[in-house]
């Protein structure tokens, strides 16, 4: 039978970085506990079709969906606090929007028409919205809009969630997270800028339903009676987001407040008792109770950037968690990283992971790290370009191909043991054009990442243009680096091992992308084994 859609949009005010897409992640999570069908969507208002070409300066990091769709990084929240597994259609840009309509036109579908932001744009946001609900598949449908209120490019937005809430009443719900600053020198939390971003709402006819205060200090009950008198919005349903030590303890503190019941009131939703969050809180209990540490050094060129290695730095902390550890993660800049002090930056560490990543600079301190892990047995992974790296290294420094190197950093070279795939060959066009997506692996048995796995045929998601370049495989072989795991019908390398070592792990796919608070990454948990392991034994 199909369901009736519920439709719930989530909009932030005051200023950007406040928590959206947790606060989204966290709503859905409670109705998912409540045994509810739940899908999540983001729309972003910048005008590139997708994230994929953005510099991670600019955006975060960039998360890849199963069906390779490059996406912003809060699916990628999504997906770690629901298992919900995200596609193209829940990531929608101000360009993708436009695309689609700019094709209609050209097709000839709007009959001589002049092409208009209302109603052609909007309409097109409109039917973005409802496209994952008219499945008849979904309780909920979760809708974040991105950037703040008050931004010229996020009108047409709201003039579609206006329409939507007009057309589809009760089963619609504005939840509108604001920030209410605290003056220290005055010793003042101040809730004029919510009172004002709300009336920015209101002025393009949108009453929010549910306020979300964020902020750094417990607000008091008078002044949330004070923001819901201001605002319109119902006392009960004005909660707030208090800065907490882990984002996972969102979901129940909004349960706290009972956010989960107000939206189902609203929504003439029928509910009864509790949602089940057993698994939920043993996580947390494990992240709270967890004693002793794991030092994990992160060696990337993007260290001084919070959001960058996101889903690593989540899928390490999971990992961490279950094994009752505490992640003490170290960025590690390869810029910076020389023979002279890399003993010093890894001496210390438990496990090192060598990041992804793009182009030249900071790609000659990853070969030292990598010499350096190597050299002395240290649990390492090697993600995408880091496993890349491996490669390299290993054939300069052990097989005596001195100048070997990726195609990517010199395309001329003799010893192109990391090379462009063939099918990226003709390829001109830089956006949504690499290898992108899960593909099939078929691992060795008895490898170490077999094991890891506990079997043989995994999936994972891809993210690349070049790869190990087959024509070296059997010296790779005889060397000391096994090709364990490949592709079953390209035969492409995707994961390579030195089986002489502890846990030296290369994969060209990123395992970040699908860890999860409730399913944890094998290979994570592997890692972090290993490196726990470790600790009580001598380096070499
Ligand atoms: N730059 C490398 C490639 O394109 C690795 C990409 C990555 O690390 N995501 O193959």
């Amino acid at each position: 039978m199909k369901k009736e859609t519920k439709y719930i949009f989530v909009t932030g005010g005051v200023v950007s970085s406040l928590g959206k897409g947790i606060i989204s992640s966290s709503i859905a999570r409670l109705l998912l506990s409540r045994g509810f069908e739940v899908t999540m969507q983001k729309f972003d208002p910048y005008i590139n079709i997708d994230p994929g070409t953005l510099n991670p300066y600019e955006h975060g990091e960039c998360y890849v969906t199963v069906d390779g769709h490059e996406a912003d990084l809060d699916l990628g929240h999504y997906e770690r606090f629901t298992n919900i597994k995200t596609t193209r259609a829940n990531n929608i840009t101000t360009g993708r929007v436009y695309q689609s309509v700019i094709d209609k036109e050209r097709r000839g579908d709007y009959l001589g028409k002049t092409v208009q932001i209302i109603p052609h744009i909007t309409d097109e946001i409109k039917r973005c919205v409802k496209h994952l609900g008219s499945t008849g598949n979904y309780d909920f449908v979760i809708t974040e809009i991105g950037g703040t209120v008050g931004d010229i490019e996020s009108l047409p937005f709201l003039e579609a969630v206006r329409q939507l809430k007009w057309e589809l009443g009760k089963n619609c719900v504005v939840v509108h997270l604001t920030y209410v600053p605290y003056i220290r020198a005055a010793g003042e939390l101040k809730t004029k800028p919510t009172q004002h971003s709300v009336k920015q709402l209101q002025q393009v006819g949108i009453q929010p339903d549910v306020l979300v205060l964020r902020t750094e200090k417990e607000l008091p009950k008078a002044m949330c009676l004070k923001v819901a008198q201001f605002c319109n919005v119902s006392a009960d349903a004005v909660t707030q987001s208090v800065d907490v030590p882990s984002i996972y303890e969102v979901p129940l503190m909004m349960h706290r407040q009972r956010l989960d019941q107000i939206i189902l009131d609203k929504t003439q939703t029928p509910w009864a008792g509790e949602p089940d969050l057993k698994k939920w809180n043993h996580f947390l209990d494990k992240l709270k109770n967890a004693t002793g540490e794991v030092k994990i050094g992160l060696v990337g060129k993007y260290v001084e950037l919070q959001d960058a290695y996101k889903s690593i730095d989540e899928s390490l902390l999971q990992a961490c968690t279950y094994q009752d550890r505490k992640l003490n993660l170290k960025y590690i800049s390869s810029e910076r990283l020389t023979d002279a002090n890399v003993d010093d930056a890894l001496r210390e560490m438990d496990g090192v992971i060598v990041a992804p990543g793009f182009g030249q600079r900071g790609i000659e301190g990853k070969y030292v790290a990598l010499r350096w892990c190597r050299e002395h047995d240290m649990p390492t992974l090697g993600i995408c370009l880091g496993m890349q790296c491996m490669v390299i290294e290993f054939a300069r420094n052990v097989m005596g191909l001195h100048d070997a190197n990726s195609a990517e950093m010199d395309p001329h070279t003799t010893n192109n043991v990391i090379d462009l795939m063939d099918e990226q060959k003709s390829i001109t066009n830089m956006g949504g054009t690499m290898r992108l997506g899960a593909y099939a692996c078929h691992l060795r048995e008895g490898t170490k990442v077999a094991r890891a796995y506990g079997r043989l045929d995994i999936e994972e998601r891809h993210r690349h243009r070049f790869e190990f370049n087959n024509a070296y495989r059997d010296e790779f072989e005889k060397a000391g680096m096994a090709c364990v795991g490949e592709n079953p019908e390209t035969h492409l390398v995707e994961v390579v091992e030195i089986p002489a070592l502890r846990w030296y792990i290369g994969t060209q796919y990123h395992p970040e992308y699908s860890s999860t608070v409730l399913n944890p990454h094998p290979l994570f948990m592997d890692f972090i084994r290993a490196a726990i392991a470790g600790q009580n034994q001598p380096q070499k």
